[in-house]
């Protein structure tokens, strides 16, 4: 359980590369779809876009914009209590250009829109049903969405797009949720979105922690033990890195055998799958624990 103040060798990022890597880079720039892959500059991209070594093809989209109307102070986001309406046509264009794609497993994941009298729920269901109409349910589909302030019929609607996985993500330990996520979001209300969701039938429900934002190691520990109270089914444990010098200090890097240690730790409560390492996001290697976990 060391801990180092200076960026360690093991966040040291790899260069990705690999033939279905690149021919999936030209294929984006032809469909225009703008991954959260490539512009957060994700470490994984080389093997989440690459697949093979037992894992699926996997990607990130954004929709409903880049700009969103909550300010956390980990994301690097651009933040606007007004950001331009939705564009309708998303839902068809994206569910187009992703199905043209031939990957295996998408992550459908968006801004807050806290503007919208939905929070655009509407709009990501409706993507996720289009999605599977078009690859006539292949396509696996896990939406990591807002927490709609709370609005349980949001959730619902979400739920009953035909997606796989409910993803919704508590961010951090109890007691450091006002200091890292904007105020509108709460352990509380994330906690509720996701028993919700698993009550109302979501085939699996997940979410993910970030470490090195000051937490201690028994606060962790009482998260992953309050999200398996919640039923949450999967769970993810990455190291914070500061996306500019404005944005939340990294108070520690979190050791590779802290992460490990961890993992047992979540295995033990059991969860179907737990996915902790330094470079883990919550969209890592996706795809894998549906493999592994549901299909097999
Ligand atoms: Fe970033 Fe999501 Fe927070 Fe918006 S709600 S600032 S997109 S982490
Ligand atoms: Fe994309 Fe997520 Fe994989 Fe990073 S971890 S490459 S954002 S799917």
């Amino acid at each position: 359980w060391t801990e180092k103040k200076r960026k360690p060798d093991w966040m040291k990022r790899v260069v990705p590369s690999g033939d279905k890597y690149t021919g999936i880079k030209a294929k984006l720039r032809e469909l225009k779809l703008s991954t959260v892959c490539e512009e957060a500059r994700c470490p994984n991209i080389g093997e989440c876009w690459g697949g093979g070594d037992g894992h699926t093809a996997t990607a990130t989209i954004m929709l409903m914009g880049d700009t969103c109307t909550r300010g956390c102070r980990f994301c690097a986001v651009k933040t606007s209590k007004a950001p331009p309406p939705l564009d309708e046509d998303e839902p068809d264009n994206v569910s187009k250009a992703i199905a043209a794609w031939g990957l295996d497993y998408v992550v459908l994941t968006s801004v807050d829109r806290d503007d919208l009298w939905d929070g655009g729920a509407q709009h990501i269901a409706k993507t996720i049903s289009l999605l599977k109409e078009r690859t006539e349910g292949r396509l696996l589909v896990e939406a990591l969405v807002p927490d709609f302030q709370g609005d349980m019929t949001c959730v619902k609607t979400i739920v009953s797009s035909g997606l796989d996985v409910f993803a919704h993500n508590i961010e951090t330990v109890e007691r450091l949720q006002g200091v890292v996520r904007d105020r509108r979001a709460a352990w509380k209300q994330s906690l509720g979105v996701l028993a919700a969701a698993k009550k109302m039938g979501a085939r699996m429900t997940k979410s993910s922690i970030m470490l090195g934002c000051g937490e201690s190691r028994e606060e962790v520990i009482a998260t992953l033990q309050t999200l398996r109270d919640h039923e949450v089914d999967v769970v993810t444990l990455g190291q914070y890195m500061r996306p500019t010098k404005k944005h939340m200090a990294v108070s520690e890097f979190v050791t590779p055998e802290a992460f490990e240690a961890y993992a047992k730790v979540a295995e033990s409560m059991g969860f179907a799958y737990v996915a902790s390492g330094p470079m883990v996001r919550s969209s890592y290697r996706a795809g894998e624990l549906y493999i592994s976990n549901v299909l097999r």
